[in-house]
């Protein structure tokens, strides 16, 4: 989801790195140019997961690009893997507290996390390990900075946490029917959204299974 376009970040100077170039339109990469160019160059561009609105000017950058792994450090940025929103989704914590989150916090609204590979458990790992990490800025793919990372990690977790508990509430009522499921559980969502919204149920659901929570089979 790009919602309002993909935030762009410059880190450092002589040389600066680039942080998810976001899409290849020609006045925005030129307008990174410039932006780097005043920062010493670009040494690096990083790249916090593989989706295209975060990748697709990349390679016009003339620089290595590199999508690291967990513990990997680049130029003063450390990455932890935070798997959950993609598969191969990173963070990047600056020794001064700021994180670049990329998909895993956004700045507006939540996040998708698609099912698949018990992806929400994998995300909820996610939101935990950077709980355990001094933030005091977080810089999101997506929506302005949020200056309460504290308060929003912990918002994220209880958002999932409430539509786990509803859902396991509609099941030991009895309830197997995945639409009406999606209508009692999800039932603030616009009806524009309930696409999105029966994502991160199958997403949920997958998770309680793995957990051994999933009391039988449920209609399709
Ligand atoms: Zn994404």
């Amino acid at each position: 989801m790009t919602l309002e376009g993909t935030n762009t970040y410059l880190y450092g100077s002589d040389p600066c790195v680039v942080i998810d170039p976001g899409d290849d339109a020609p006045d925005h990469l030129e307008a990174i140019r410039a932006a780097a160019a005043a920062r010493g160059g670009i040494g690096l561009v990083l790249l916090t997961h593989s989706h295209r609105d975060h990748t697709a000017g990349a390679e016009e950058l003339d620089a290595e690009v590199v999508l690291p792994a967990g513990g990997d450090i680049h130029l003063g940025l450390r990455t932890i893997a935070t798997p959950g929103h993609a598969e191969d989704h990173v963070c990047f914590l600056t020794e001064t507290g700021v994180c670049f989150s990329g998909d895993l916090v956004l700045g507006l609204g939540s996040t998708i996390v698609p099912p698949g590979g018990n992806s929400l458990a994998a995300y909820m790992d996610s939101l935990a390990l950077l709980q355990a990490e001094p933030i005091d800025l977080i810089a999101p793919g997506h929506g302005p900075w949020i200056t309460d990372p504290e308060a929003r990690l912990a918002e994220y977790v209880e958002h999932r946490e409430m539509r786990e508990r509803r859902l396991l509430a509609a099941l030991a009522e009895g309830e197997r029917s995945r639409a009406a499921l999606l209508a009692s559980v999800w039932d603030d969502v616009p009806i524009e959204l309930l696409p999105m919204a029966a994502m991160a149920m199958e997403a949920h659901l997958e998770k309680l299974e793995a957990e051994g929570r999933l009391p039988g089979e449920l209609d399709p």
